[in-house]
C-alpha cells in the first residue's frame, strides 16, 4: 500500500453516485485509497463494500443498524452513527463524496468544509438549504468544493477561462442544460394521467429514485439553478435553463464577448465523479467518450415553464433568498416521498411544494438552529398537506 495514494470517504456509498463512484476507484487503487464508507438501509451492500475495499470506519444510520453491521463484519471495523458519525467521517480523508441523498446530507458538506477538506458534492439538497451558512466555512483554508452533479462540473470546467473576480462578470450567462425528462413534451392535460413507471422512465439517465422524480417534474432543474447560483456566486437571473434532450452538452457558459463555451461527453456519472475525485489532474481513462465518426445531432429548445412549474418556483425562492431554498428542497422532499409511496398522484408533487411556498415568511438564514427550525416547519407543513 503506497503511502502517497489520496484517501477517500464515500457518503452514501451504496446509492447511484455511489455505486459509480465505487467503479472508478476500482480502476485508481493505484492512486486513491477508500477509508471510509456510510449508508443508510442496504447493510449488506455496505459490508460487501468494506469487504472488497478493506474498509475499516463505516458510518451507519442507528444504532440498530449498527449492532446489525457489526455482526457482519466484525470487530476490526468500526461503525459510527448518525448525523455525528457522518460529520466524524467527513473529516477523515482527502478527499469526501458526498453521495449521500436529501437535507440528511448536511452534516457531510458542512463539515467536510470547516475541516478544509475536498468536497466532491452529489448533495445539491444540503447546499441550496444552507446556502449562506456553507459560504461561511467554504473560507476554511484548504477547503474546496467540486461539483459531482454533471451540469454544475461542466460550467466549473466551463469558467476555468473566467477572470474568477467575485460573480464572474465577464460571464454574461450560465446555460443550464436539461434533459427535459421523461415528460418532455407531454401537455398540462396529459401530465394529470402520469403514473409512478412513467416518471421513473428517464430517457438518457439511470439514477437514484428521488433525483429522477426531480427530473421527470424539472424540479432537479429547479434545484440545479439554485445550485449554480450558490456554487458559482453568479444570481440566478444570469442562470437560464436550456433543454437539450441528447444530454450530451452538459451546460455551457457564454462570455461577454459572446464566446459559448461547453463541456461534453456521452451521460455517464462516472466523468465527473473521475474529474471531482482526481482534480486538478485529469485520471487517465475515458468516461462517456463520443464517437464522432457516428452521426450525432444536438438540439437545443426552451423548457415548458408552464407544464413545469417546479422552474418558475425554484426561480421564485431563489428571489426571496433567505430560508427560501430550504422550504423548497424541504416540501419538495417530501412531496416526492409522498408520491413514491402512491400518497399523491404525480399531478400534485410541484402543487404541493407551491402550497408549502405560500406559507413561507421571510427569514434570514443566519445559524444552523434556524435551518433545522426552518426545515422542520416545512416539513410539517409539508406532510399536513400529505395527510390533511
Ligand atoms: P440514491 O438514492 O441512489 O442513493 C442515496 C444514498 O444515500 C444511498 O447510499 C443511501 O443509503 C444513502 N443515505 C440515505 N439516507 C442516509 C442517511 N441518513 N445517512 C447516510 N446515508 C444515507 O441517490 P443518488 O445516488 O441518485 O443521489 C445522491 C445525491 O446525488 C442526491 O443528492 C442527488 O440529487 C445527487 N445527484 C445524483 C445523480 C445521479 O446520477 N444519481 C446526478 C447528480 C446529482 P441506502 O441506499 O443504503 O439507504
Ligand atoms: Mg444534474
Amino acid at each position: 500500500m503506497s503511502s502517497t495514494r489520496r484517501s477517500v470517504a464515500l457518503l452514501g456509498a451504496t446509492g447511484s453516485i455511489g455505486t459509480q463512484t465505487l467503479e472508478v476507484l476500482r480502476r485508481e487503487l493505484d492512486s486513491f485509497e477508500l477509508v471510509a464508507i456510510a449508508g443508510g438501509q442496504r447493510l449488506e451492500e455496505l459490508a460487501s463494500i468494506a469487504k472488497e475495499f478493506d474498509v475499516l470506519t463505516i458510518g451507519v444510520v442507528s444504532d440498530e443498524d449498527r449492532a446489525m453491521l457489526a455482526t457482519m463484519v466484525g470487530p476490526r471495523v468500526e461503525i459510527v452513527v448518525g448525523a455525528a458519525g457522518l460529520s466524524e467521517l467527513s473529516r477523515c480523508a482527502d478527499v469526501i463524496v458526498n453521495a449521500v441523498v436529501g437535507f440528511a446530507g448536511l452534516p457531510v458538506t458542512l463539515s467536510a468544509l470547516e475541516a478544509g477538506k475536498r468536497l466532491a458534492l452529489a448533495n445539491k439538497e444540503s447546499l441550496i438549504a444552507a446556502a449562506p451558512l456553507v459560504a461561511k466555512v467554504r473560507s476554511t483554508p484548504g477547503a474546496m468544493i467540486l461539483p459531482i452533479d454533471s451540469e454544475h462540473c461542466a460550467i466549473h470546467q466551463c469558467l476555468e477561462g473566467s477572470s474568477n473576480d467575485p460573480g464572474h462578470p465577464d460571464v454574461r450567462r450560465v446555460l443550464l442544460t436539461a434533459s427535459g425528462g421523461p415528460f418532455r413534451g407531454w401537455s398540462k392535460e396529459r401530465l394529470r394521467g402520469a403514473t409512478k413507471a412513467d416518471a421513473l422512465n428517464h430517457p438518457t439517465w439511470s439514477m437514484g429514485p428521488k433525483i429522477t422524480i426531480d427530473s421527470s417534474t424539472l424540479m432537479n432543474k429547479g434545484l440545479e439553478v439554485l445550485e449554480a447560483s450558490a456554487l458559482f456566486g453568479i444570481e440566478t437571473d444570469r442562470v437560464e435553463v436550456v433543454v437539450h434532450p441528447q444530454s450530451i452538452v452538459h451546460s455551457m457558459v457564454e462570455y461577454v464577448d459572446g464566446a459559448v463555451l461547453a463541456q461534453l461527453s456521452m451521460p455517464d456519472m462516472r466523468l465527473p465523479i473521475a474529474y471531482c475525485i482526481g482534480s486538478p489532474v485529469r485520471l487517465d481513462h475515458a468516461w462517456g467518450r463520443i464517437d464522432f465518426t457516428q452521426a450525432l445531432s444536438l438540439s437545443f429548445e426552451s423548457p415548458d415553464r408552464d407544464a413545469f412549474p417546479a422552474l418558475d418556483l425554484a426561480y421564485a425562492a431563489a428571489r426571496r433568498g433567505g430560508a427560501a431554498p430550504a422550504w423548497l428542497s424541504a416540501a419538495n422532499e417530501i412531496a416526492v416521498e409522498a408520491f413514491l409511496n402512491d400518497q399523491i398522484p404525480w399531478s400534485r408533487i410541484v402543487s404541493l411544494v407551491s402550497d408549502v411556498m405560500d406559507e413561507y415568511d421571510d427569514d434570514p438564514l443566519n445559524s444552523l438552529d434556524d435551518l433545522f427550525a426552518n426545515d422542520t416547519t416545512a416539513r410539517r407543513l409539508a406532510h399536513g398537506m400529505v395527510t390533511p
